[in-house]
């Protein structure tokens, strides 16, 4: 006799399986190309690789400290000041975490209590609004900008209400390439000026900055950095996504919270990874010469499209470029997706579920973060539909 499901209460009954997993797969079972979940198809450096093997022989296999191996918070401080002007205490105000993803997570559960509301621009990478929702805090989505996705600060401050706990920006910005400029810092700061509002910057993607413009770190700002928490990741520096080892820098308040978490929910993260990282990052020049090697890429792709019925306004950052498909077909961005992957061999991201509600544009995102013919091949495809 077969015994009853046991009951639970979801604590997320509308979430299902995440897009960059559906899209991944589908790409594989109908051997399409794959441009949709964003991750390099080239390889990381090979003295990276050298330099984790070392230290895995040297035998640097057991735990790490639990906010980090302190040379490397170092290393990212120094980093951090050298490029913003901000100066974050190693021993006190950084924390490496099992990529950006556990740093968002635990931000979260640090800072929202229940009802708490929690402002986002759509559209959203995926991981903040159930995050939000597990931890009993309330999303308040406030859509971007229709023309270049920019963020509308009237907006913003008229959603502010005294349940307002937490901003969360992200620039470069995934997953419609756009960035945020000075002005938009000042805006933030006046909006936030004498509140207790806290600020998640996402920044993911610093150095995937295109067309000689810098990456404007939310850190520039005293006035914001003591109220902000500063995500990044190593994984999107170093084409090493899989490696899943990122970090946040916030204010020592801040960040005495975020470790009540963090401790208990992974502890420490994967020790020779962080002794190679802090030995690697010490060429600067891998960092500072990536938002070059991918605006080739983005170029690339954009001119071998540039006879195809797709629409497009070039990527100013990330790694990912949006495509408007509305002169091709009524089809909703799921199915689009789906016809793309099946019966062309591309696969690519719908926009939808970077939405809370309906999403009525018809837009996907392609990741250029492939190796030059791959590029050429998937671009050839896409000029047949
Ligand atoms: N934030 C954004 C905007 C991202 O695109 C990603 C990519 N996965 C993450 C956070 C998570 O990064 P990680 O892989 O280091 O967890
Ligand atoms: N950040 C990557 C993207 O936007 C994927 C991350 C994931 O698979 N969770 O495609």
């Amino acid at each position: 006799m077969e015994r009853p499901q046991i009951k639970l209460n979801s604590k997320l009954p509308n979430i299902g399986t995440t897009i960059f997993t559906i899209m991944s797969k589908m790409a594989a079972d109908y051997n399409a190309i794959n441009l949709s979940q964003g991750f390099p198809d080239f390889d990381c450096p090979d003295d990276l690789k050298k330099l984790v093997s070392h230290y895995i022989n040297e035998g640097r296999n057991q735990y790490a400290p639990m906010p980090g191996l302190p040379l490397l918070r170092e290393r990212i401080s120094a980093k951090i000041e050298k490029l913003y002007g901000h100066n974050y205490n190693p021993e006190t105000e950084i924390n490496i975490t099992a990529g950006a993803t556990q740093a968002l997570y635990t931000i979260i559960s640090a800072v929202i209590n229940s009802g708490d509301e929690v402002i986002i621009f759509e559209p959203a990478f995926d991981t903040y609004l159930p995050a939000i929702m597990a931890n009993g805090g309330k999303p308040i989505p406030i859509p971007l900008s229709e023309k270049d996705f920019s963020i509308d600060w009237d907006r913003c401050k008229d959603s502010i209400t005294n349940k307002t706990k937490l901003i969360i920006v992200n620039s470069p910005h995934n997953p419609t390439g756009s960035v945020i400029n000075l002005a938009d810092l000042k805006n933030l700061e006046e909006i936030t000026k004498d509140t207790n509002i806290l600020i998640i910057s996402d920044e993911v993607y610093e150095h995937i900055v295109f067309d000689g413009n810098r990456h404007i770190s939310i850190s520039r700002s005293g006035e914001l950095a003591r109220r902000s928490f500063i995500v990044s990741s190593f994984g999107k520096t170093y084409h090493t996504t899989g490696w899943k080892i990122g970090y946040c820098a916030a204010p020592e308040n801040l960040m005495s919270e975020f470790r009540k978490i963090h401790q208990f929910m992974v502890f420490a993260v994967n020790t020779p990874i962080q002794y190679a990282y802090a030995d690697f990052m010490k060429n600067e020049n891998h960092y500072l010469s990536l938002g070059f090697f991918y605006q080739k890429k983005r170029d690339l792709i954009i001119n071998a499209l540039k006879d195809s019925r797709f629409k497009l306004n070039k990527a100013r950052g990330t790694y990912f470029q949006l495509l408007d498909y509305s002169g091709i077909t009524d089809k909703n961005d799921y199915e689009f997706s789906e016809f793309l992957t099946k019966e062309i061999g591309v696969a690519v991201i719908p926009l939808s579920p970077f939405y809370s509600s309906d999403n009525k544009r018809k837009l996907i995102r392609i990741c250029f973060a492939k190796r030059d013919e791959v590029l050429i091949e998937a671009a050839e495809k896409l000029c047949r539909v």
